[in-house]
């Protein structure tokens, strides 16, 4: 594993333990999980097996409010797509606010962190757990008081931080967040999922997600999730650690900031640096060997800032500057001095540049 890859938020690489848990349902017992022989069979064991450590991950009740999807952005747009009363925070993932703005959704009022409750009647409120930009825990719990119900994106937070899946109606997670494989995913859905499908097809899922069941991807996603309970405290303990490491490295030199939340993931650090773009640190980074992204992954290349920098109160001119460094298991301390000592060269290397040019 690559110890100066700081990008965890945008994908973790795959556990060697979960590969190998995997390989077995691509050739040797590839059947289909809902044929009734015995390759079939072993199929949808595997699977079943999964969703219990699924729902055991989540601390969900009942391994049937495990919904195996391609991933968090459609366990989002199919939860959204389901309301048309619904109201979003104003941090959420492409996945959710696109979706929402299609819906119509209003946003919520924010003051930093801090939400409140919606002036217009709505049927859903989607907050998502952890912020991917900044690490932001935003109250979930505090939102479920209101007495709407509430849908969370756990993407961020999954295996990370401790969450209490009591206060949520619905959560979306992604595998490869934690060391899963891409393309799968699954939707919480307490007491069963009690609304329309997104596929129509060959019913799989009791109905709910049609399509044959990717299973190496779900087997890959339920060792995952085991290998995520087993390793929770002391992955989060590592992050904190590697994420002390950078701050107090960088030592102090100008301009720049950490954004930090009163209640803060400490797998997600958020840098930003006044007068550069953090597209151009990103650049610079991986010239050096580190990988490290400007705002999301999914975002990068956009070239706006922010949104949830904006929400946060950070000022545009701080927003373009942004850097996310996300830490992962294959981090490790001297890298994560390295990592840091680079950045300090990269931030002063082009602000000479910038100096230069326009100074
Ligand atoms: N929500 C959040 C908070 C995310 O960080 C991501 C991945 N960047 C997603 C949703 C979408 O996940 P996926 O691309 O695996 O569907």
């Amino acid at each position: 594993m690559n110890e100066n890859y700081f990008d965890h938020a945008a994908s973790t690489p795959v556990d060697p333990r979960v590969l190998e848990a995997m390989l077995p349902y691509f050739c040797e017992a590839h059947g289909n999980a809902h044929s009734l022989h015995a390759a079939g069979m072993r199929a949808r064991h595997a699977v079943e097996d999964a969703r219990e450590e699924v729902a055991a991950l989540l601390g969900a009740e009942d391994p049937e409010e495990i919904i195996f999807t391609s991933g968090a952005t459609e366990s989002n747009n199919w939860v959204l797509q389901r309301f048309s009363r619904l109201a979003i925070s104003p941090f959420e993932h492409p996945s959710v606010a696109v979706t929402g703005r299609a819906q119509g959704a209003h946003v919520l009022v924010n003051d930093r962190e801090r939400l409140f409750p919606p002036i217009d009647p709505v049927d859903l409120v989607s907050v998502m757990w952890v912020n991917n930009e900044t690490g932001t825990i935003l109250d979930v719990p505090g939102c479920a008081e209101w007495g709407i119900p509430v849908h969370s994106d756990l993407t961020q937070a999954t295996g990370k931080v401790t969450f209490d899946l009591s206060k949520v109606c619905f959560g979306s997670l992604s595998a490869h967040k934690f060391y899963g494989p891409k393309g799968v995913g699954a939707l919480y859905a307490r007491g069963g999922c009690g609304f329309d499908p997104l596929l129509y097809g060959g019913g799989q899922e009791s109905g709910a997600r049609a399509g044959t069941l990717n299973v190496p991807g779900i087997v890959g996603m339920g060792m995952a999730a085991r290998l995520a309970r087993e390793h929770q405290a002391q992955d989060h303990a590592h992050a904190s650690q590697l994420r002390e490491i950078v701050l107090d490295s960088l030592g102090t030199f100008s301009d720049w900031r950490e954004v930090r939340s009163p209640a803060q993931s400490p797998f997600i650090l958020n840098l930003c640096f006044l007068g550069l773009v953090g597209e151009s640190l990103v650049v610079e980074l991986d010239c050096r060997g580190f990988a490290v992204s400007a705002a999301s992954a999914c975002k990068s290349g956009s070239g706006a800032e922010s949104q949830a920098l904006l929400a946060l109160g950070v000022e545009p001119a701080w927003a373009r500057g942004a850097l996310r460094i996300s830490f992962g298991r294959c981090n490790t301390k001297e890298s994560a001095h390295a990592l840091a000592n680079h950045l300090r060269e990269a931030v002063e290397s082009l602000r000479t540049l910038e100096a230069r040019a326009f100074g």
